[in-house]
């Protein structure tokens, strides 16, 4: 199916995926083996020869996926940081890649950790201004990495004037789409040459896989992908990746009700006395409200809010009884999180507190439930404020 035959809600549900030709079956199968027979020497019965290289599940997954980004290809992996992992091994060392400082904790760690001690050099700086990113290019920049909205900031880059300074240095720009998801947002249309996600979170959507893929039209970033699947294995088992196609088929209505519900709560929150400030890019007073309204349908399930101190973070985080103390996001149920201890403890205080996650910052992943529930839960608790 070709990304220009039907619209969103449509591929979302049928991309990557016809009827099962042996038996009928209108779902496709979880391919659960790990190799394939061969009729003849070197001619396997139905093009796949080994299950880390391919799987037909993963195909269809891979599929839609790609197409609900606009993209020709997509290669998925064990983990979100899996699909970074596989983009920043296809450079050498002496290269260098750019990347938004108020990125996901995780990435930053393995930018950090992993891959600058194997000799690739990285270069955080707030692309929100744009020229930061000009400032910081080098000969050897070959990857540009950002998130938008950003975590848990809700920071929103704009991702047309990046990927234009970007392609004149002719290094790639990659967008981590998680925050926002396809429905929202498709970095692809706005000259981003890669995106990426961990599946875990939106596009899932139930909070019961880890998953990652990379999404691209450009056909040798794509073979590299394929290749770094086969080359080094951090390839998702087929009765995860069946889990994520059957979260897409639902993504339309289920981003419909977190951009609704997200709206409602922070406009609640927006108004309440005992919270300092609101991070959210749906509501017409946040400075990155226009920017937002030109990139993105919608503004997601994801609001982050300032009560002051630990002390008064601890009684909201604890007295929610619907909001799940936990990390992550993007699950039909809603979170709470402590962005400072939890999800962003591995940075480095010092940039931690540049970026403004103080102890009184805590993150909200607003789910689907009925969204009066939801703003009683949190009026209750920060009562106790
Ligand atoms: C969770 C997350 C990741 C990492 O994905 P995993 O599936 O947990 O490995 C990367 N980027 C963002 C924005 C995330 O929220």
């Amino acid at each position: 199916m070709s990304n220009r035959d039907y619209r969103f809600a449509t591929r979302a549900i049928h991309a990557g995926q016809t009827p099962d030709p042996t038996s009928g079956a209108i779902m496709p199968p979880i391919y659960q083996t790990s190799t394939y027979v061969q009729e003849a020497l070197g001619r396997p019965r139905g093009g796949h020869e080994y299950a880390r290289v391919t799987n037909p599940t993963r195909t269809a997954l891979e599929e839609n996926i790609a197409s609900l980004e606009g993209a020709r290809y997509g290669a998925a992996f064990a983990s979100g940081l899996a699909a970074i992992e596989a983009l920043v091994k296809r450079l050498s060392t002496g290269d260098h890649v750019i990347y938004e400082e108020n990125v996901y904790g995780g990435t930053h760690r393995m930018f950090q950790q992993v891959f600058a001690k194997l000799g690739i050099e990285f270069t955080a700086v707030d692309t929100r201004d744009p020229e930061n990113v000009r400032r910081a290019l080098r000969p050897s920049t070959r990857l540009v990495h950002i998130e938008t909205p950003t975590n848990p900031m809700m920071r929103v880059v704009d991702i047309r004037a990046i990927a234009d300074i970007a392609r004149e240095a002719g290094a790639h720009l990659c967008v981590d789409n998680t925050f926002a998801s396809p429905y929202n947002q498709q970095p692809l249309a706005l000259g981003a040459t890669i995106v990426m996600h961990s599946t875990t979170k939106y596009l899932n959507g139930h909070s019961d896989v880890i998953g990652g893929i990379v999404v691209t039209n450009d056909e040798q970033v794509a073979e590299d992908l394929h290749f770094m699947q086969k080359a080094t294995g951090g390839v998702p088992g087929p009765m995860d990746c069946w889990l994520v196609l059957r979260g897409t088929k639902t993504l339309a209505v289920r981003m419909e009700a977190h951009n609704r519900n997200g709206l409602l709560v922070a406009r609640y929150l927006a108004e309440h006395p005992a919270v300092r400030a609101v991070y959210y890019p749906g509501l017409p007073e946040s400075p990155d409200h226009e920017l937002a309204r030109k990139q993105m349908r919608g503004f997601t399930g994801m609001v982050s809010i300032d009560v002051g101190t630990l002390e008064r973070a601890r009684r909201l985080l604890e007295g929610t009884r619907l909001f799940a103390l936990a990390e992550s996001l993007g699950g039909v149920e809603s979170l709470i999180n402590h962005p400072a201890t939890m999800t962003h403890a591995s940075v480095p205080a010092e940039l931690r507190e540049r970026m403004g996650i103080g102890d009184g910052l805590v993150r909200l992943s607003v789910g689907i439930e009925d969204p009066d529930d939801l703003i009683e839960d949190l009026d209750r608790a920060l009562a106790a404020l």
